[in-house]
């Protein structure tokens, strides 16, 4: 079968059910949907694809407005998706952020004929209800933290205090990265219940899940799946806290690297063997078979890895290190997840690592100005290894203006990870832009791994 990289594209072309031979030429418009780092990656990576006639992105930023036409669009409407869809004859769509997954973008897409990347609203319960992954572990046997749910908060307390801390609160349902508590004390943790079920993250906490503290090393595996077949991507680490040395409160994520040194080739067939494979096999078993990308957030303990939690979706800023190091067209890949064609597809990817730093608007994961500008941006990209995505910027009169917490994801090759951040933190500090920070130690567990050699 002919259907493998950026290569064979007459291949893919002839092969795929959308173009048969006769159509050879037709091209495909795609629309990716989100506004933020991760979409201006895919953007980026898309847009490079020899098989994409227009690329759309809904609503887009600053950044992606280069590489793509960005539409003025409520992605949450999917009435008004599917109108901007069908006016631009659009081919497929990419959907970025985990919302409309969950709220059901991909069914009603498909219900429409209209192909998209992205699990079914059943298939993203695996982002949406930690319950349910919590189940399915126990149900199927995946490595995981020990955990309980509870629907009130006085058996939650009560089992806290019994089990003693440190300990994990969650909320079950979507909550923006911000519903997990990692409590320190007794107190701490009833305070966290208390505060979910007070409706601090709304429906989400509704139902929360309380569980054991794991401990060591986190990571993140990466695999596309087409509801049976998986191909492993890549693995990765991020920075969740806002400040150096791991401190600070808890954000979307300050900066990324890729490949994780921790995820050895073995660490990685374990991961696939133990919680990938059978949590893939386990959906499609329960009608629910898996179609998009599966990001699993691992803990590397000493009885080996356990799963923290399922993402449907890539991870942000993850997605603006993984997509620098494909070489392949990408988009055959995406196109076979939705036509359950995976187990033709293979990638190519470049054997540098990639760092990511992401600046961030004074005051994240707090109050922040909005508005601000930012300069120099083309100087600070000039670098061959370098490549500056966009997370919450707007372009005006010619401008470019942070609109959001976290604004730019700087990132950079490297033939080390050491020194793909020392060519990030180059091209970081010739941006202008009084306004914001970052973290200057992202990578610091690779370099230090690095160091020792
Ligand atoms: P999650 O949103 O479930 O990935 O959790 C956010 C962060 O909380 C993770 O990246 C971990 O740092 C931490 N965390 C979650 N669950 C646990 C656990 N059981 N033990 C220790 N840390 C945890």
């Amino acid at each position: 079968m002919l259907y493998r990289d950026g290569s064979m594209i007459q291949g893919v072309l002839s092969h795929h059910p959308e173009f048969p031979a006769k159509s050879e030429k037709r091209l495909m418009n795609v629309l990716v949907i989100g506004s933020g780092g991760r979409e201006h990656a895919l953007c980026w990576i898309l847009a490079r694809s020899p098989l994409v006639a227009s690329l759309y992105c809904a609503p887009g930023n600053g950044g992606i407005a280069d590489v793509a036409t960005c539409l003025d669009l409520d992605i949450m409407d999917f009435d008004a998706v599917i109108a901007q869809c069908r006016k631009l004859d659009i081919d497929f769509v990419v959907v970025g952020p985990e919302a409309p997954l969950v709220a059901g973008l991909v069914d009603r897409l498909d219900a429409e004929g209209i192909k998209s990347f992205g699990p079914s609203k059943a298939a993203a319960v695996l982002e949406a209800s930690k319950g349910f992954v919590k189940d399915l572990c126990a149900e199927i046997g995946i490595p995981t933290a020990a955990y309980t749910r509870f629907s009130n908060s006085i058996a939650a307390k009560e089992y806290v205090t019994k089990q003693g801390a440190p300990i994990v609160v969650k909320a079950d349902g979507l909550a923006a990265g911000k519903g997990v508590i990692v409590a320190e004390t007794i107190e701490d943790a009833h305070q966290a219940i208390d505060s979910m079920f007070d409706g601090a993250f709304g429906e989400a906490g509704e139902e929360v899940v309380v569980e054991e503290f794991l401990e060591g090393e986190e990571a993140s595996y990466f695999a596309l799946v087409d509801g049976k077949d998986i191909l492993p991507l890549a693995t990765a680490q991020d920075h969740k806290r806002v400040g150096d040395n791991d401190t600070g409160p808890n954000t979307g994520g300050m900066g990324a690297y890729s490949p994780a040194p921790s995820m050895t080739p073995e660490m990685c067939d374990r991961v696939l063997d133990e919680i990938v494979r059978p949590t893939v096999a386990a959906m499609a078993k329960k009608g629910r078979p898996y179609k998009g990308v599966l990001y699993a957030g691992l803990m590397l303990t000493k009885s080996g890895p356990k799963l923290i939690e399922y993402n449907a979706r890539f991870g942000d800023p993850e997605c603006q290190v993984l997509m620098p190091r494909i070489k392949s067209d990408f988009l055959p890949a995406l196109l076979a997840v939705a036509d359950g064609q995976l187990a033709h597809v293979d990638l190519r990817w470049r054997d540098e690592a990639a760092l990511t730093v992401v600046m961030a608007a004074k005051g994240y994961p707090g109050q922040y100005e909005k508005g601000t500008e930012i300069r120099h941006l083309d100087t600070a990209g000039k670098d061959e290894h370098v490549q500056i995505f966009h997370a919450g910027t707007t372009k005006k009169d010619g401008k470019i203006i942070a609109t959001g917490g976290r604004v730019l994801a700087v990132t950079a090759y490297g033939k080390t990870v050491t020194e793909a951040g020392k060519r990030a933190y180059a091209a970081v500090d010739k941006i202008d832009w009084p306004e914001g920070f970052c973290r200057r130690d992202i990578g610091w567990r690779a370099v230090k791994r690095e160091k020792a050699g």
